[in-house]
Order: structure tokens, then sequence, then C-alpha cells
């Protein structure tokens, strides 16, 4: 706030919100708290054990009227926040997918917040926007996608990427993209006639999206997939599905396949599947919000084979490369679809560089208007570590997983319910006896409830194809060999206790 000389309003007030002293002081001492927060996170437990509406008793009805000290905050943040959290970072968190952090990232996005700039479009601050361009040209060269996908292959109507938030996102906006392409055809009012695909396996946020965008929720094909094929999508079932509605009249818009499912990491062939999709003038999207990132190491690369004939690509650097919550890369092809969907061209907004169409304006690519300077914290950990250490990161936790992936193999009474692809373990007690299926879904219902009552490691579970199973997502930035030999210790003696009451 700025003085107002004179002013009677102003008596007595010297409040500066940011003061740059006071902003040093203040600000040392948090990442005290946080470096402090990061050596001791394995003393808390992984999985919150508050009750529901525990915060609403601790904290007084109303907001303070007076400033409070700094020092009473962070005392507060020990005594009544800090229980209320589920440690994603803990070393022991192996649920769901892992949520990735670095210090290039934070110190990265230490410089977005404090920029503070709003890039809607290019003027806004042309670094944010050029940068972000960079950045995404450079991760798409390490993911060595055509050069279609890359601003450096075409200019500014042609391929691209950009940074959403979520994949919620970016499924969202390229299927729109897709949507009004076709309508612009066919004519806006054969909207309930179009048609799209995902597997069983499919995120829920592909249905939600196309709610979203309007398509009739009946026109929502989730294709089956089964434990024989891996849980992938079948191209020749593609076809038969796709065959049967255009025979019924409709018009196929959109294909999300997935390499890496949520549940198994399944990995849906992409290079079958596109010339199936192809064939149909079906846009198709690649969901790798997780499995993505394993590609920048050439081993993995060949789960996106046949990346070149699909229209849109997305993988989340906030699950798998270090780069903190929210960051979803999308790449597409032809952003002028984007635009065409999406663009707005408010008067306030107006200015020469847009018009002259030289330049990228993101609001364009996304939902919202403003958007954060988020390609710092790429920029950053791209340049502190390298592709050669990234590649080394992903390795080491499949490697992890891997090792854990060995442990249930010598232990007769689990076993895999899917092959390993990346550092994600599908497994489940299974002391193959005469139990029935049911029975054996709930000995692994007992076992991942015992084991995160203990709050020393934290799992989740799934279900496909019938089957409960245990997911162990390897891969935490601070988890060590020594985390996944002391979980599968504790699994084991879950086990043990388990199958002795059993017998009882
Ligand atoms: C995690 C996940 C999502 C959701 O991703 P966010 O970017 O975190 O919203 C979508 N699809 C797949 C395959 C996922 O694993």
């Amino acid at each position: 706030m700025g003085s107002l000389i004179n002013s009677d309003v102003t008596e007595g007030c010297d409040f500066k919100p940011l003061d740059p002293e006071e902003f040093r002081k203040q600000a040392h001492q948090m990442v005290d708290f946080i470096a402090d927060y990061y050596q001791k996170i394995e003393s808390y437990p992984v999985l919150s054990q508050v009750q529901p509406g525990y915060l609403h008793s601790r904290l007084p009805e109303t907001p303070p009227d007076e400033p409070e000290s700094f020092e009473k905050i962070l005392k507060d943040i020990e005594k009544d926040i800090i229980p209320g959290i589920t440690h994603w970072l803990s070393p022991n968190f192996f649920a769901f997918f892992p949520a990735t952090v670095s210090t290039a990232a934070f110190v990265g996005e230490m410089l977005c917040t404090c920029f503070n700039s709003v890039g809607f479009n290019w003027l806004a601050s042309p670094a944010a926007t050029e940068l972000e361009m960079v950045v995404m040209d450079w991760l798409a060269n390490m993911l060595k996608l055509p050069q279609t996908f890359m601003f450096s292959g075409g200019g500014t109507a042609g391929g691209g990427g950009v940074i959403q938030n979520t994949t919620s996102e970016a499924v969202l906006v390229t299927l729109i993209a897709a949507r009004d392409q076709l309508l612009d055809v066919i004519g806006v009012e054969s909207i309930c006639k179009l048609v799209v695909y995902g597997s069983d396996q499919t995120h829920s946020t592909f249905t939600k999206a196309c709610k979203l965008a309007g398509i009739d929720a009946c026109n929502i094909r989730s294709i089956p997939t089964t434990i024989e094929s891996g849980f992938s999508l079948s191209p020749s079932i593609f076809r038969k599905v796709v065959e049967a509605d255009v025979a019924a009249g409709l018009v196929p818009l959109y294909l999300c396949a997935t390499v890496g499912t949520t549940s198994t990491t399944a990995v849906d062939p992409v290079d079958p599947l596109a010339k199936v999709a192809n064939d149909y003038g079906i846009w198709i999207h690649v969901d790798a919000a997780y499995a993505g990132s394993a590609c920048i190491c050439p081993e993995f690369r060949h789960y996106l084979n046949g990346i070149d004939q699909v229209h849109s690509l997305s993988l989340s650097p906030h699950k798998w490369l270090l780069s903190y919550l929210d960051c979803c890369c999308l790449w597409v092809k032809d952003s002028s679809s984007l635009v065409r969907a999406l663009n707005t061209q408010p008067e306030y907004l107006r200015n020469k560089p847009s018009e002259s169409n030289e330049v990228v304006d993101y609001k364009d690519w996304q939902v919202g208007t403003g958007r954060r300077f988020k390609s710092l914290r790429l920029w950053l950990i791209l340049r502190s570590y390298g592709v050669v250490n990234l590649q080394r990161h992903i390795r080491s936790d499949v490697n992890m997983a891997k090792m854990f992936e060995g442990f249930i193999r010598l232990d007769p009474r689990f076993e895999l319910v899917v092959p390993r692809q990346f550092s994600l373990v599908c497994f489940r007690i299974n002391p193959k006896s005469h139990y029935g299926s049911n029975y054996i879904d709930m000995l692994n219902r007992k076992l991942l409830e015992w084991i995160n009552s203990t709050g020393r490691i934290y799992l989740t579970h799934t279900i496909v194809g019938g089957v409960y199973l245990l997911r162990f997502a390897v891969g935490a930035t601070l988890c060590e060999e020594r985390h996944v030999v002391a979980a599968w210790k504790l699994i084991k003696d879950g086990a043990d206790a388990l199958l002795k009451r059993s017998e009882e």
C-alpha cells in the first residue's frame, strides 16, 4: 500500500505488506523451517491420523484484529497444521503416484512467486511466454518428439507446448479444440452425435472433461480391457467399436490413449491405435501423466512409438520430474485449433504484438486467463540437473521398484498381479490354498488397513479385472533403498500376523 500523505485514514498507520528487510528476515526463517521439516519428515506418521473436523476445534472462530508474530504462527503450523498433513514427501510414501520435488524446482518456484507476473499474453511478460516456449521445446527434445510438436518446427500456428495445471485441463482443452474443429465441418447441431473413446483404465478425469465439453454421456466409450492383455486397449476392439458407432450414424471425435495407466501403469499401444483413429479422423490424445517422464531414458522411449501420428500428448512433471505441483506439459501439433476454440479478444487486452500474430498468447491455449510463470521451475530443473541426472533419477526409482518386485517374487505368500513396467509394483497376498477370491480380497484389505494404521508407510489399492490389489509406487524424492527394504519388512510382518490369525 502506498502512503497517502495528509489522509486521516492512514493516521498512525505504518502497514507495509512487502517490506524488503522484513521479507528477508521472515523468508530466511521459513527456509530454515522447511529445511528442518524435510530433515525430520520421517518422524511423522506418513498418513495423517487426525479425525474429520480436527482443525475447526483448534482454531479461533474469527481472524485476529491485531497482527500476530511470525514466530507464533510458525509454532501453530507445528502444532495444528503438521498433524493434519499426509506427508507426500516422506520417503515412506508409496501411495498413488509420488509427487516429486527438488531444490531446483523449489527455488524456481520462489522466483515465479517473486515476480508474480500474470502472463496471459506475450506483452504481459515476454520472458514468461518465451521461456515456456523454450523449455517446452527442450523437453520435447529430451522425449525425442517429432519436430511437429515443437515451436522450432514451424512458427506460432503450428506445433508447440504449453504448461497446464493438471492433466484434466490438458484433456479438456484438446477435447474442445477437436470438438470445435469437427463441428465447424458437420454443424454445431451435431454435437449430440460426437463419440469419444478411452478404455476402462482411462483416468476418471476424461469423463469429467467430456461432461464439461458437452459430450453426451451415452457417447463416452469405455472399452473393456483384460488382465491377459495387461489392461491395455486393444486396437482391433477399438476399431470394432468405432465401426459400430459409424454404422449407427454417430461421429467419432476423440481417443484418449494412456501411456502408464493410473491403476497399474498399463500402456496402450500408441502406434496401432493411432492407425485406427486416423482412418476415422479421430483426434488422438496421449495421456502419459506419470510414465511419460520415463521416456527421457532411451530404454523407455519405445512406449511413445507412434507419437508422430497423434494430435496431442500430455505428461505431468509434478509426478515424476521433480517439479512440485502443479505442472502438466501439453504438446499439440496444431496449436491453431486450440487458439480458434479458446481465444478471446477483449478490448482491455488488445496490444500490437498480439495483433501482429508474431507472438504466442498462452491465454488462448488454456481455460483461464491469468497464468503463473511456471516454466522457471522446469528451466531450473533442467539446467541444475542436466538430462543425465534426470535419467539417473528415473532409473534409480525403477531399480528400487525392481528390488521390491524381487522381494515379492521370493515370498510364496505374495504374487505380482501384473508385470511391472515402470516404478509401480502391483501385488497382493495370495497364500495359494483353498481360499476363495472374496477371502483373498478381504485378506488384502485387512493387510492394507493394518499397514497404513502403523503410520510408518502409506500404500493405496486399486481393483482391476475384479482383482483387489495393493500398489507400491516407488519414487518419493527422499526415498532410498533402505526405505524400500524397511517397507517390505513391515508388509511381511503384517502378512505374518494376518495369516497366523486366520489359521487360528
Ligand atoms: C495422475 C494421472 C492423471 C491426473 O493427473 P494430474 O495431472 O495430476 O491431474 C491423469 N492421467 C493419468 C494416467 C494419471 O496417472
